[in-house]
């Protein structure tokens, strides 16, 4: 059997215009596909629109015509999360089964207050941990929770994930190396939040799997959520592919441009009449 042919994807989510570092995401990853073209090397664009709040289909159809204009070409049909809730509930569902995950029925604020309150609340990589309230609560006490219609998320018990899988999962990023895993490094993350019965970390997980993604390229400012998604492939049992966490452009001031720092979108410079061609090779990529 010949290998399978190296697939990489961009993954954003329609909530605003986007901007020229989204637009270097999308190249970086267009440009590693093209690379490995002569091996049959496919490039998937997948919406990443389990965010029904803040998601609208005005900006997915602008995302598209944007990554068009920037000579983008990828394949159809493109996968929107939205419409593959099934997909993630077999995964909770797994997960589940394992007892793995449980109910928590904190709001932001008694988060927020429990954090202040704690001595020294114990910090991941994207600021302070859950203090794990809710794994705590006895069966009976979710039970009445649930049956009173208290909203809930679903979470990952880390410590008991961790127990699960080997001590040493590791990944390969290209540009830093063979990583190893820290399994509990963000704590009891999210897996099913209230609103959606997905999350980011798990849609995100199932989805590269399942579209058989070899490489994810994204930008560095996901690079620590690799580790959740390292752990949640050894979880469910799914490949573990190559990561390329590319570098984030920076506005004059030195901060990363974000959607909702109003940062120039691409179909502002398109509007201005930026030459696409040109835009490419001023952010390094020649196709
Ligand atoms: N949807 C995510 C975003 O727009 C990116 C997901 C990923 O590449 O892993 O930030």
């Amino acid at each position: 059997m010949p290998d399978p042919s190296p697939i990489f994807r961009f993954a954003p989510s329609p909530t605003g215009a986007l901007h020229l570092g989204n637009g270097f995401s999308a190249l970086y990853s267009f440009a590693a596909a093209q690379a490995t073209q002569a091996a049959g090397g496919r490039f998937l664009l997948r919406v990443e629109d389990i965010d029904q709040g803040r998601c609208r289909p005005e900006y997915e159809a602008a995302m598209l015509a944007d990554l068009a204009w920037l000579g983008l070409v990828w394949e159809t049909p493109v996968r929107r999360q939205s419409e593959h809730m099934a997909d993630y509930a077999a995964a909770l569902a797994t997960l589940d089964d394992a007892g793995l995950i449980y109910p928590c029925f904190c709001t932001r604020k008694q988060i927020a207050r429990e954090i202040a309150a704690a001595p020294s609340a114990p910090h991941g990589p994207d600021g302070a941990r859950y203090p794990g309230t809710c794994r705590n609560l006895s069966k009976s006490a979710r039970k009445d929770k649930i049956a009173a219609g208290t909203p809930y998320a679903l979470r990952l018990d880390s410590a008991a994930a961790a127990a699960r899988v080997a001590a040493n999962l590791t990944w390969h990023d290209r540009g830093k190396g063979i990583q190893t895993c820290r399994p509990t490094a963000h704590g009891d993350v999210v897996l099913a939040r209230k609103d959606t019965p997905t999350s980011y970390h798990l849609a995100v997980t199932v989805d590269d799997a399942l579209q058989g993604v070899s490489c994810v390229t994204r930008g560095m400012d996901l690079f620590a959520a690799s580790h959740v998604h390292r752990l949640l492939q050894a979880l469910l049992d799914l490949p573990t592919p190559e990561y390329d966490h590319h570098r984030l452009l920076l506005d004059d001031e030195g901060s990363r441009l974000a959607k909702r720092q109003g940062s120039i979108s691409l179909a502002d410079m398109r509007a201005a009449g930026t030459d696409p061609v040109a835009l490419r090779r001023d952010l390094g990529f020649e196709f």
